[in-house]
């Protein structure tokens, strides 16, 4: 499904992805986790086609098409979906008006609406939050849920989370994963989750673990892996 061959990506002049690869097949789970400033963000940013972050050299394939240069409003069409790290406020536009923005060249109006409906009940979301402006005010949990709230209408075929449990109460914690793997297993798509939590094979089986460490992967492993890193930090990893 997605293919990162020998990736390179700039950011104002300063290398930070360099000599990436990366394969994921359909109805796959990939965990990256690495250090701080390593280049996660970027990686999910550069696959989701952020304006000002540079390709150098490489390539990312999706489903065989090249997508280096689309916009991410194509590439988001094409069915890759981004949960922000830092979900963004939206002020003066209500999260009604949005979904349903989003949502407008797939159903009508009454379905919409219905949908929308169903989604949050699941996510346990008030309905009140449809009428407020996005995401404003909202805390931290409250933002990360509307992130699997659009998820789960746009229906993607490959989503990336970045740090979606960051931060998160233990309540919330569960709610956001019960819904992801649900809908893991209804639509089989790919997911990649970038996280710092060791506990995260709690809530999700994964495929591989990899590490993400200076702008290149330099290790992929099964998930036994996230127990030493917990044991000994990423050290032990950088220096083999
Ligand atoms: P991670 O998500 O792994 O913690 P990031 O991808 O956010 O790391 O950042 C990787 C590196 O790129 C960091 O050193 C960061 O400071 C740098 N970086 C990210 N965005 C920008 C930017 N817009 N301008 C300059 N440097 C940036
Ligand atoms: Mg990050």
């Amino acid at each position: 499904m997605l293919d990162i061959n020998n990736l390179y990506v700039k950011i104002k002049n300063n290398l930070i992805i360099k000599g990436l690869n990366l394969k994921i097949k359909n109805n796959e789970i990939h965990i990256i986790m690495g250090p701080n400033g390593s280049g996660k963000s970027t990686l999910s940013y550069v696959i989701s086609g952020k304006q000002k972050y540079i390709i150098e050299k490489g390539k990312i394939l999706f489903n065989n098409k090249l997508i280096n240069n689309l916009s991410p409003y194509e590439i988001s069409k094409l069915g890759i979906y981004l949960s922000f790290q830092y979900p963004i406020e939206i002020n003066g536009i209500t999260m009604y008006s949005y979904l349903k923005t989003i949502l407008k060249k797939k159903y009508n109006n009454r379905v919409i609406l219905k949908k929308i409906y169903k989604v949050c009940k699941k996510l346990k979301i008030n309905k009140n939050y449809l009428y407020r402006y996005f995401n404003v005010g909202f805390s931290g949990g409250e933002k990360k849920k509307n992130e699997i709230l659009q998820m789960l209408l746009l229906k993607p075929k490959l989503v990336i989370l970045d740090e979606i449990d960051s931060g998160l109460d233990i309540d919330t914690l569960n709610i956001i994963f019960k819904n992801i793997n649900k809908y893991k297993k209804k639509y089989k798509c790919s997911i990649i989750i970038i996280t710092h939590n060791t506990n995260i094979i709690k809530y999700i089986n994964t495929n591989y673990v990899h590490i993400l460490y200076n702008g290149k992967i330099i290790k992929s492993s099964n998930k036994n892996i996230i127990e030493k890193i917990e044991k000994y930090g990423y050290k032990k990893i950088v220096k083999q």
